[in-house]
């Protein structure tokens, strides 16, 4: 049994920040990376819209820099992944990881952030890998001189758009309504883009193929017309949902969509001892920014709850 003070999972915007924060105040916390490192941000492109950086920034460095920031007071980062965790009301909370490992911490913060949300039609879990994909910086490049198809209508899917039409020969944006949650730059830089094709008001009904993608039926949803796209990928960018399924049956409380539930005016979630942090607590804002500045206030209140 390893004894801790402070135990972070995740090592996202969220639980870097909180990490420089509770390192700085030396608490040495243990930084848990787990299956995603660096978080979803990782699988961003370009952030243009983290304070400090008017020439924009990979989601990557950024996450990398923070990390480094923390590990340089002091925290330490774990690459391997908790597979349990025991919650005790009286504090010292049990983790165990993937190499068997188990750890006792008096606190904890939850930054475990989100996952790609996903279609559910036939075809997109049997062909995920063979040419399905949520993540156009990691994949992208497979797709060169071929068309492609991104589904949604927020910011990541005109940015996946865009971003594909540096390989892909051609891509078909399909959205389900006709107006976009995305900001309206970036549906007018898509928009703009020749190589890029709006379906609106139409679902994805089926992603077909042998041993990889080949094609992609949508219906209109106005007039009922299908309609078969011939592509050798597809993207989806449908947002995304709390990675809070280790949580499960664990006794924190999450809302009915997963989400964990903290206190009003801090970080604390129901269980003493235990903060939480960052996407996989917020389902509003959802930005690094705010991922970052809610990191900052879990280590702040982990530093109180452990004075
Ligand atoms: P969003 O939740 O904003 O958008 C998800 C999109 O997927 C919506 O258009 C939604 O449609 C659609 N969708 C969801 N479920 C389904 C479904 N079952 N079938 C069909 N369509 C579906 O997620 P994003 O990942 O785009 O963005 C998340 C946050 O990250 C936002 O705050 C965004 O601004 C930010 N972001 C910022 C970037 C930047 O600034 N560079 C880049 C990427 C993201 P509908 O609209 O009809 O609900």
């Amino acid at each position: 049994m390893i004894e801790e003070k402070l135990i972070i999972i995740g090592n996202g915007p969220a639980g870097c920040t909180a990490a420089v924060y509770a390192a700085r105040a030396g608490l040495k916390p243990r930084i848990f990376a787990g299956d995603h490192p660096c978080g979803l941000l990782a699988l961003t492109s370009e952030v243009e819209n983290f304070p400090g950086f008017p020439n924009g920034i990979s989601g990557f460095d950024l996450v990398m820099a923070i990390q480094e920031q923390a590990e340089k007071f002091g925290a330490e980062t774990d690459y391997d992944t908790v597979t349990e965790i025991v919650f005790n009301q009286d504090g010292g909370h049990l983790i165990t990881v993937s190499d068997g490992r188990v750890f006792r911490t008096r606190a904890l913060i939850i930054a475990t952030g989100a996952t790609p949300r996903k279609l559910g039609v036939p075809g997109e879990d049997r062909l995920w890998g063979r040419g399905v994909s949520a993540c156009a910086t990691c994949d992208g490049a497979f797709f060169k001189d071929v068309p492609v198809v991104v589904a949604g209508g927020g910011d990541s899917a005109m940015e996946e758009a865009i971003f594909l039409t540096r390989f892909a020969s051609h891509v078909h944006l399909v959205h389900r309504r006709d107006t976009f949650r995305a900001s309206a730059i970036m549906v007018e830089r898509a928009m703009k883009n020749d190589k890029i094709t709006f379906h609106l008001n139409s679902v994805v009904e089926e992603i077909s193929g042998t041993s990889e993608v080949e094609s992609v039926r949508i219906t209109d949803k106005i007039s009922g017309d299908p309609t078969i796209i011939e592509a050798k990928g597809f993207f989806a960018a449908l947002g995304h949902v709390p990675a809070t399924e280790l949580f499960k049956n664990s006794g924190v409380a999450t809302d009915e969509t997963g989400y964990i539930i903290t206190a009003n005016d801090s970080s604390a979630t129901n269980i003493p001892g235990v903060f939480a942090a960052g996407d996989c607590m917020d389902n509003r804002y959802r930005q690094a920014i705010v991922a970052a500045g809610n990191g900052a206030r879990a280590a702040l209140d982990a530093e109180k709850y452990l004075a």
